[in-house]
């Protein structure tokens, strides 16, 4: 099937609450240009100067999504215009991001995310972490940022039962945020292989590449 078939088959597929965010990392412009003329500006980047690349080239109603880990000496490059960060995992890197927000005279929205996978690679805090810096000083200081929800990347298993129980835990703790904190809107969960179960787990945002463009080598 073509890419705008994929991508259609997929939102039709999609709750009306989810929304997608087509990952377009590795992929040449032109892809991406099949997506945005099938209607869709939502697109996420795991590489900053990738992501920088493409939206020199593309059109300037794209929402640039980061869904990969940031090091805080690139914050400055996607500062201006990206959409939401995903993948905050550090205090220090909150506060490069809101210095930069500050430089650009905006509010950029972030993600935390959480370690849920029973992997030593993934990045991303744990839930006590999380609670800690919510209710931090430091992070009441920072008013060019705003914490817009939670991401999370499963375990990369065939087992659906692990990954069922991770998304689950995870939104049981976003849920128990989101009665405290009301800017909590968004559970990031989800990507081609799993974005189902996601689903089912109350995520509100899936990432999706590969079930869009074909594997990526
Ligand atoms: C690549 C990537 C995705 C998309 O993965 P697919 O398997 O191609 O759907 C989702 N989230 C993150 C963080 C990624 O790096």
């Amino acid at each position: 099937m073509s890419i705008p078939d994929n991508l259609n088959k997929i939102k039709s597929s999609l709750p009306q609450h989810v929304t997608l965010v087509v990952v377009t990392k590795t992929h040449p412009v032109e892809k991406l240009m099949e997506v945005y003329n099938a209607g869709h500006i939502i697109f996420g980047e795991n590489k900053v100067q990738e992501m920088l690349d493409k939206y020199e080239q593309l059109p300037k109603d794209i929402q640039w999504h980061l869904v990969g880990h940031l090091q805080s000496n690139k914050v400055k490059f996607i500062a201006p215009f990206v959409s939401l960060i995903h993948s905050v995992d550090s205090l220090k890197l909150l506060q490069e991001i809101n210095k930069q927000a500050q430089k650009n005279n905006r509010i950029i929205n972030c993600l935390l995310q959480v370690h849920i996978a029973d992997e030593e690679t993934k990045f991303g805090f744990d839930f006590s972490e999380i609670e800690q810096l919510l209710c931090s000083e430091e992070l009441n200081q920072l008013k060019n940022i705003s914490i817009v929800g939670l991401m999370g990347m499963a375990t990369n298993t065939t087992d659906p039962a692990q990954i069922g129980k991770e998304f689950k835990s995870l939104n049981i703790f976003f849920k128990k945020l989101q009665s405290s904190y009301s800017s909590f809107q968004i559970l990031s969960m989800g990507m081609s292989s799993d974005y189902s179960i996601a689903i089912e787990n109350g995520s509100t945002l899936v990432r999706i590449g590969s079930s869009i463009f074909g594997s990526r080598n």
